[in-house]
């Protein structure tokens, strides 16, 4: 059996970016994971339904439309075997409020042995996704980052509640990218 690790984190916190150096570093030793976005099998299915042109207007489709494409990415991500790294949400914010990224129906199918938040202070957030041309990111200020980074520290205790897993915080602070990684990279051995 391999490992299920879930990683987390407000969007522009670097999760991507984290997991890319830890498992480079893993390599290295000859430990292998899959890397998994689970935005990504959404935006799979949502585009090719023509129902997005971006993976940032996800968020704003129906929340019922939004329910379907996270049970089937769900699904086909629980369907994969090996240590798998799953690169996700515990909430989305949506103008309808915060959706749930791990549902119970979504959750007990991953069965993950860990659930990593990736957090940093919030005005480096801020300024992380505004010099970020690659994504459509909406406009926040930092508080309401910050509020979202304590809902999703509820919801990373639901989960473990609901399913037994390790919750682990990695803070990726700026100029201090290395130590995320290899903080990352330990969590993983
Ligand atoms: P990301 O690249 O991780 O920021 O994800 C892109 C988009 O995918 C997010 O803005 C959400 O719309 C969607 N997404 C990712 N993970 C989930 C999830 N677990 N549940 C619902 N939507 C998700
Ligand atoms: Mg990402």
């Amino acid at each position: 059996m391999g490992r299920r690790i879930i990683i987390t984190g407000v969007p522009g916190v670097g999760k991507t970016t984290v997991i890319e150096g830890a498992l480079k570093k893993l390599e290295e030793e000859g430990i292998a994971y899959r890397s998994i976005n689970f935005g990504s099998f959404m935006f799979d299915v949502a585009s090719r339904e023509g129902k997005v042109k971006d993976r940032d207007q996800m968020r704003k489709l129906d929340r019922g439309i939004q329910k379907e494409l996270q049970r089937m990415a769900g699904k086909a991500i629980a369907a994969i075997e090996g240590n798998v790294i799953i690169d996700t949400h515990c909430s989305i914010r949506t103008p309808q409020g915060f959706l749930p990224g791990l549902p119970e129906w979504v959750i007990t199918e991953l069965e993950p042995d860990m659930l990593i938040l990736v957090e940093t202070d919030e005005d480096q957030i801020l300024q992380r996704r505004l010099k970020d041309p690659t994504r459509i990111r909406d406009m926040e200020g930092g508080k309401s980052i910050g509020e979202h980074q304590q809902f999703n520290r509820m919801i990373a205790g639901a989960i473990a509640t609901q399913t037994g897993c390790t919750v682990k915080f990695v803070k990726n602070q700026d100029f201090l990218l290395e130590q995320a990684v290899l903080d990352m990279a330990e969590s993983l051995r």
